[in-house]
């Protein structure tokens, strides 16, 4: 069975980010700029906001954070955003979710100019990407990722079934309509499950390529896996672990022992999906940087 290293990618990826950094600074003079905005002191954000300014300063990018108290009203997050907007040297704009309840995450979503939201979250990014515009759209970080793993693992997408379990937008609606795009890397043929679908094991055993995307340790089992498919696990759940010092560990949504033994190739949890999500929100930095600058 085949490991996807994502962890490798993604390094390998960085590397190639910070060559062209380095390449465009010298042409332009200037260099790609990320501003993340947290609102409130939830600590998982906090660390996923740190992780991504460090590896945005490691490449050569400037990385701004801006931290707003957690009774921040809607109307100044979104004044800051339309400031942002408007800054040049700001590139790409990610505000960290979850957000407060005062504000409405949707209202903040739709603020960022579409030309900036490296996330790829604005309807005109999901609306051009659901059309086939990859060139001229942001592809949301985590599929973008998992794109480029299959990519770089030559895993073979053309006519195959891939099954993705999970409907958020922000990984299984585009996730299953980047699978269905008519290009090399993907020219699937795509079933969606989701928390009403009756008998997901009949939908899941046929996959060749399987993408699990719920936010459930574990529920992928062997016995719903197709002998020699692909799975891709892109959850990162929190269970109880007295064996660790800190008393938990991250598992994945598939049985990861149990799937080994019946998949083809797999990405692990941690080191698969999750390194490659940070890699691919500066490369849609980079990425954001050249259309402005038409390089
Ligand atoms: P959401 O909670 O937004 O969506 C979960 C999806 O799974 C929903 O569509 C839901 O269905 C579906 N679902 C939930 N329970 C079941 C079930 N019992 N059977 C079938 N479908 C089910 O999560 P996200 O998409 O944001 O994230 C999914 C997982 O991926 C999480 O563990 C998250 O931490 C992880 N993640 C990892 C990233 C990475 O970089 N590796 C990045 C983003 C997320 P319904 O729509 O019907 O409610």
């Amino acid at each position: 069975m085949l490991i996807i290293d994502g962890k490798k990618v993604s390094l390998d990826l960085k590397n190639e980010l910070k060559a062209s950094v380095e390449s465009f600074k010298t042409i332009t003079g200037n260099v790609p700029g990320l501003t993340v905005i947290i609102v409130g002191q939830d600590p998982a954000s906090q660390v996923y906001v740190r992780n991504k300014a460090k590896t945005c300063k490691e490449i050569g990018m400037i990385s701004t954070v801006i931290e707003m108290p957690a009774d921040t009203t809607e109307k100044v997050l979104l004044d800051t955003i339309h400031d942002l907007n408007n800054d040049p040297a700001v590139h790409g704009i990610l505000v960290q979710q979850p957000l407060p309840k005062q504000i409405d995450e949707f209202a903040v979503t739709l603020a960022i100019d579409p030309s900036k939201d490296v996330d790829g979250f604005h309807p005109e990014n999901l609306g051009r990407l659901v059309m086939g515009h990859l060139d001229k759209c942001f592809v949301s970080c985590t599929p973008y990722g998992i794109l480029e793993l299959l990519g770089r693992y030559n895993i073979e997408t053309k006519g195959k079934h891939c099954v993705v379990v999970g409907r958020s937008n922000i990984v299984g609606k585009p996730m299953a309509n980047l699978m269905l795009q008519k290009l090399e890397a993907t020219n699937c043929t795509v079933t969606i499950c989701h928390s009403a679908t009756e008998n997901i094991p009949f939908y899941t055993s046929q996959a060749d390529i399987l993408i699990a995307a719920i936010g459930k340790a574990g529920f992928i089992t062997a016995d719903m896996v197709k002998p020699g498919a692909v799975v891709i696990d892109v959850g990162i759940n929190r269970i109880e672990d007295p064996a660790t010092k800190s008393g938990y560990r991250l598992v994945g949504d598939v049985d990861f022992e149990g799937v080994s033994a019946v998949a083809s190739a797999m990405t692990p949890v941690p080191g698969g999906v999750g390194p490659m999500t940070i890699a691919m929100l500066l490369k849609n930095t980079l990425q954001s940087f050249q259309r402005i600058n038409r390089l």
